[in-house]
C-alpha cells in the first residue's frame, strides 16, 4: 500500500543530504529578494502537472531558501534569533516523517508524554508545584494570549461585578500583551518602570489601587517581563508577584525570551519570585536550543485552563476520557507535537548540556559588553542582565545606524538591524546561539 518508489527513494536521498549539509556547515546569511524578482527567476511554482520532487526541490535549494535569512548563523543576533542544536533538528526530521497528532492523550500519547517531562523540566526550574503543567503552543503571543483568558475566566468568577477588565503591564511589555488586549477586548493598564526599567512590586500596587478606588473596572492579571526583548530587563517578580497576590490578581510571567535562563546558575537569583507565578511562558525556540516553532506554557493549575479551553462537539466527546490532552490547555484544537525536538534534545543530551551551553552564551554576552565599553565611540545603553548586549554608536544618525546595518547584511559579514530606546537609535546583540564566538563580535565591531 505504501508507495516508496524508486524516485521516493532517490527524493530522500536528496532531501537527507540536502539536510545533512545544512546541518554541518554555517550556513550564508542570506537575505531577502523581492516578489517581483523571484517571480522573474522561478515563475510560478504551482502547475498542473506537478514540477517533480527533484525539480521542486532544486528551486527551493537554489532560490527560494537563499532568499531567507538563516536564523541560526552566529553573526545573526538580530531580534531574537534561533540555535536550534543538531539533534533537535534532526528529531524534527523523525517528527516530520512520523505524523503525529499532538492534541490528545488518545491518539499521541507517547508523544504527550515527552513533551510533558520537557514541561515538567522548566516547570520545576521554576518551583512550581508539582500539580503544575501546560502545553507546547506555537509561540509567546499565543502562549500570552491563552494564559490571559484563562486569567480572566478566574476573575469572572470572583468579581462579577466589575464592569471593564484591564491588563496590568509595563510600558516594556511585549506587543502581544497589547495584541491579547485588542483580541480580549480589554484595556492595558501600563504602569511606569522604575530608574532601571524594571517593574517593581510598589508601583504595581500603586497603579492597582488607584484604579481600583476610582472606577468600576478590575484588573484581572499582572504580566510581569522576565526579560525584555529589547533589553532583557528582568521585572522584579517577587514584588509585583506578590502585589498582584495581594489583590488577589492572577500573576503571569512573561519570560519568552529570558526565563530560557532558569538552566543558568550564574542568573538564577535573578528570577526569584517566578515561583509565585499563576502562569508563565518561555519560547524554547528562543533560547533553548529548539527549532520554530514552540513556547512552553505552563499553569500552577492547570484545572483553571482546561475548563476554559477545552473544546465541545459530538465528535470530539469521546477524547472527554480524563486523560491528558494537550489541546485542552490553550487556543488551538489540532497541534503538532512542535515540542518533540526539544523534548529529544534535551533528553539526549541532558539537562547539565543546556547549562552549560547556556552559561556559554551569557559569558560571550558579558565579553560582548567588555569590548563595547573599551571602544572608544560606543557606549552601553545598560549593563546586560542577561544575554542582550545593547549599545549606543556615538554621533550617529539613524540613518547611520540603516546604513551600517544593510552594508553589514549586504557583505554577509553579519544582520544587526538598528532597534531604539527611549527614541534614540541603538544597536543591540541577541547573543542565543552557542557558535557565537567572541571573534564573530569582534569581527562585527571592527565595522563600527
Ligand atoms: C518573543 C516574545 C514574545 C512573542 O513570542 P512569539 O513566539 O514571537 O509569539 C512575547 N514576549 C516576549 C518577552 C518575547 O520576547
Amino acid at each position: 500500500m505504501h508507495e516508496f518508489t524508486a524516485e521516493v527513494e532517490a527524493l530522500a536521498a536528496e532531501i537527507l543530504a540536502y539536510s545533512l549539509d545544512r546541518l554541518k556547515n554555517d550556513p550564508p546569511l542570506d537575505g531577502p529578494r523581492t516578489a517581483e524578482d523571484l517571480f522573474n527567476e522561478v515563475g510560478n511554482t504551482i502547475t498542473a502537472k506537478g514540477l517533480g520532487g527533484h525539480d521542486a526541490l532544486e528551486v527551493f535549494t537554489s532560490v527560494l531558501a537563499k532568499a531567507c535569512i538563516s536564523t541560526d548563523h552566529p553573526r545573526n543576533l538580530a531580534f531574537i534569533p534561533s540555535a536550534p542544536s543538531e539533534y533537535a533538528n534532526l528529531f524534527d526530521l523523525v517528527v516530520g516523517a512520523s505524523a503525529l497528532y499532538g492534541g490528545s492523550w488518545q491518539e499521541g500519547a507517547g508523544a504527550v508524554f515527552a513533551e510533558n517531562q520537557a514541561l515538567r523540566w522548566i516547570s520545576d526550574l521554576a518551583g512550581l508545584p508539582e500539580s503544575a503543567g501546560g502545553v507546547f503552543v506555537q509561540g509567546g503571543t499565543i502562549g500570552n494570549l491563552s494564559a490571559l483568558v484563562v486569567a480572566r475566566a478566574e476573575a469572572k468568577k470572583k468579581y462579577p461585578e466589575a464592569t471593564r477588565w484591564v491588563i496590568a503591564c509595563s510600558e516594556e511589555a511585549h506587543s502581544s500583551i497589547v495584541s491579547a488586549a485588542n483580541v480580549m477586548d480589554v484595556d492595558v493598564l501600563k504602569v511606569p518602570v522604575d530608574i532601571n526599567g524594571k517593574l517593581s512590586g510598589p508601583a504595581v500596587a500603586t497603579a492597582i489601587d488607584e484604579l481600583h478606588a476610582t472606577t468600576t473596572k478590575r484588573v484581572f492579571v499582572v504580566v510581569a517581563t522576565s526579560g525584555t526583548t529589547n533589553l532583557g530587563i528582568i521585572d522584579e517578580l517577587k514584588g509585583v508577584g506578590k502585589a498582584a497576590h495581594d489583590r488577589d490578581v492572577w500573576f503571569h510571567v512573561d519570560g519568552a525570551y529570558g526565563l530560557a535562563a532558569l538552566c543558568a546558575p550564574s542568573v538564577r537569583s535573578k528570577f526569584d519570585g517566578i515561583e509565585q507565578a499563576d502562569s508563565f511562558i518561555v519560547d524554547p525556540h528562543k533560547w533553548l536550543f529548539a527549532p520554530f516553532d514552540a513556547c512552553a506554557l505552563i499553569y500552577r493549575e492547570p484545572e483553571l485552563a482546561r475548563v476554559v479551553h477545552t473544546q465541545h462537539a459530538s465528535y470530539l466527546d469521546t477524547l472527554k476520557d480524563g486523560a491528558w490532552s494537550p489541546s485542552d490547555y490553550a487556543i488551538q484544537l489540532t497541534r503538532r507535537t512542535r515540542g518533540l525536538p526539544f523534548w529529544f534534545s534535551l533528553a539526549a543530551h541532558g539537562t547539565d548540556a543546556y547549562t552549560e551551553a547556556m552559561e556559554h552564551t551569557l559569558e560571550i554576552a558579558r565579553a560582548a559588553a567588555e569590548l563595547v565599553k573599551a571602544h572608544p565611540d560606543l557606549e552601553l545603553v545598560c549593563e546586560p542582565e542577561l544575554s542582550i548586549v545593547a549599545f549606543i554608536r556615538k554621533g550617529w544618525s539613524a540613518s547611520d545606524y540603516q546604513n551600517w546595518s544593510d552594508t553589514l547584511l549586504a557583505d554577509q559579514v553579519g544582520f544587526i538591524p538598528p532597534s531604539a530606546h527611549h527614541g534614540q537609535p541603538i544597536l543591540r546583540f541577541a547573543i542565543v546561539n552557542p557558535w557565537t564566538k567572541i571573534s564573530d563580535i569582534e569581527l562585527i565591531m571592527s565595522r563600527l
